[in-house]
């Protein structure tokens, strides 16, 4: 769940330059992430963004995890989500070439597993957009 949570992450970065979420909470039925946004997506940006995420999913990228000092993950990443009490060393989650990010939730071995990707609907109010999403069981086992 958390994976689909970075590839769909990456995904809103690449089309729209806008952060990560900001905020997530993810569930095994439902999930939904929050953007700094300045309007709801098009059904069209919806579409395209499963598309998007589906296509990773199915490229079956492998999840790798490494740890690298804080030091050295705040040149390569926005730190400011991070919990004050995260420690020195970070792990860092890496899927495949599109995307990387500290993290120290579950994850899965290759993104194949993940199952497919489904937006259920988009909202928007005060500047923040928020992406509901759920992963459907992998009919890949
Ligand atoms: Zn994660």
């Amino acid at each position: 769940m958390h994976s689909a949570e970075h590839i769909l992450n990456q995904t809103m970065v690449r089309m729209f330059n806008c952060g990560r979420s900001f905020s997530a909470h993810i569930e095994k039925k439902k999930s939904k992430c929050d953007y700094h946004f300045d309007r709801n997506l098009t059904d069209v940006e919806v579409q395209e963004i499963e598309r998007c995420v589906n296509e990773v999913i199915a490229a079956d990228m492998p999840v790798t995890e490494r740890f690298i000092s804080r030091n050295e993950a705040g040149k390569l990443f926005n730190l400011s989500r991070l919990p004050d009490d995260a420690g020195e060393t970070l792990r860092t989650i890496r899927i495949g070439d599109y995307d990387a990010c500290p993290c120290r939730g579950q994850h899965v071995h290759s993104t194949k597993e993940i199952g497919g990707f489904k937006i259920i609907s988009t909202s928007f109010d005060n500047g923040a957009l928020r992406v509901r999403f759920r992963v459907e069981e992998g009919e890949h086992k």
